[in-house]
């Protein structure tokens, strides 16, 4: 056992643990659990927990379907709100864990948190490692009398509004308490933009962690909301011509002499690695959309004038690019913001995406295009023409239509996640396309 897995162990003796999640993700993101009893513990760090995987979207077929989690003890922690002095027994703790497979006895190659591994086992060979520290958004909307969620928000506030508007901040404080229970450190939290809407921001840390971040994130999000009566969705656009919820994820590469994407001497501070990795994500955009964008309403978040970006174009300044160069006070803070990804993206794979294509930018030297001050939003064809500005595909179909003629980012998912996600996304924008929406309803039913 490591010393690590040792340490858990005591852990779980010291804190009364009763009960163990071994939890991973399937393709689309959804956090799986298996709950162990603690006895367990030391069985899941030296053998593994084995289960079926047949019955995970996704991951195999049936006659093929064993297999084997192996828990990562740095990933250890108490799961705040099911660990309160009123739940009889002792507290309830998670896990994350790997997914092998029991016929090879390898990583599963339909584990996304593996694919991700893939991605900086890919950077740290080329002398990197990444940092990544995302902002995900989300809606806190008011439930019915039989519990299920509305889209009727419980506030009025706006962006950075306080009490007594932002009636939510009770619920937010609360959330905070929770991740903080679970070790987030937590950088800064406000009422966004729209009625209804929140930002939390946590710290950055190396990608592989702050993707499992992520997927906690959305789980205490929800649980505490709905200790309140209220849901939280991470649905990137709820409600129509308000603004959607993003995830911009800020991404740098650290190497021996520190960050990488620092140069002092730059006019943006922008080192060249930092500009060939943007210039990778930018060639690549309209097949990251798939992964980072990956539901058929994230499109209807990606349309001009809801400070969400479209055209695939980066800026120093303006919030319409889709990638931005934040103001850094310090050189160890110099990093690109992905403004793109939204929060129902599966933040391994979509890290992991962004990450080869950007070390793909700098494999190949691409060329940086200039940067664009003006709000794009106001460009017309011919403008965006002159500046050679792309937009993002506009709807999932188109989405997964590049991303299947794209190599790097295929090869980036590996071959089984690539043909499992192109299936069910595919699977998804067809069932769209067959439905009759309210919309269609309320334009044509009396009319025709
Ligand atoms: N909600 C916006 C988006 O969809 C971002 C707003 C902001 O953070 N300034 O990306
Ligand atoms: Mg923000
Ligand atoms: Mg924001
Ligand atoms: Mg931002």
């Amino acid at each position: 056992l490591s010393a690590e897995a040792e340490a858990v162990l005591e852990e779980i003796e010291e804190k009364n643990v009763d009960f163990l999640r071994l939890q991973f993700t399937d393709i689309l993101g959804v956090v799986k659990n298996v709950s162990v009893p603690a006895e367990q513990a030391e069985k899941a760090f030296t053998e593994g927990i084995y289960f079926d995987g047949s019955s995970i979207d996704g991951f195999v077929r049936i006659q093929e379907s064993d297999m084997r989690l192996v828990p990562d003890p740095s990933t250890f922690s108490i799961l705040p709100w099911r660990s309160r002095e009123d739940i009889e027994g002792g507290n309830s703790a998670r896990l994350i864990c790997d997914v092998h497979d029991t016929s090879t006895d390898q990583p599963f190659s339909g584990d996304p948190r593996g694919v991700l591994k893939d991605a900086l086992a890919r950077a740290e060979e080329m002398g990197y490692e990444v940092n990544a520290a995302p902002e995900p958004e989300f809606f806190l909307f008011e439930e019915d009398e039989d519990g299920r969620a509305t889209t009727k928000t419980n506030d009025a506030g706006g962006y950075f509004d306080l009490a007594p508007k932002d009636l939510a901040s009770d619920v937010r404080r609360d959330i905070i308490y929770g991740l903080e229970d679970m070790g987030f450190e937590i950088e800064a939290s406000h009422h966004e933009v729209a009625q209804g809407q929140h930002e939390i921001n946590f710290t950055y840390d190396d990608a592989l962690s702050t993707a499992d971040n992520v997927a906690t994130f959305r789980s205490v999000v929800r649980a505490i909301a709905a200790e309140h009566d209220l849901h939280a969705t991470f649905m990137p656009k709820p409600i129509p011509r308000i603004n959607g919820s993003g995830m911009h994820t800020h991404i740098s590469l650290f190497d021996d002499d520190g960050n990488a994407f620092h140069d002092e001497d730059d006019e943006f501070n922008l080192s060249e690695t930092a500009k060939q990795f943007t210039a990778g994500i930018l060639e690549h955009a309209p097949a990251l959309a798939a992964v980072t964008n990956p539901t058929v309403n994230s499109y209807k978040r990606l349309v001009p004038g809801y400070e969400a970006p479209v055209y695939v174009a980066w800026s120093d300044r303006n919030r319409s690019a889709l990638i931005r160069k934040p103001a850094a006070r310090v050189p160890a803070a110099s990093r690109i913001e992905a403004r793109f990804p939204d929060p129902s993206c599966n933040p391994y794979l979509a890290f992991a995406v962004l990450i080869h294509a950007g070390l793909d930018g700098i494999e190949q030297g691409l060329d940086c295009p200039d940067p664009v001050r003006e709000n794009i939003y106001e460009f017309d064809e011919a403008k965006r023409e002159e500046y050679g500005i792309d937009t993002l595909p506009t709807n999932l179909g188109e989405a997964v239509d590049e991303l299947e003629k794209d190599e790097v980012v295929s090869d980036a998912l590996g071959p089984h996640i690539a043909e499992k996600f192109v299936e069910a996304k595919r699977e998804e924008f067809k069932d769209y396309l067959v439905d009759v929406s309210q919309w269609e309803l309320d334009r044509y039913l009396e009319t025709f």
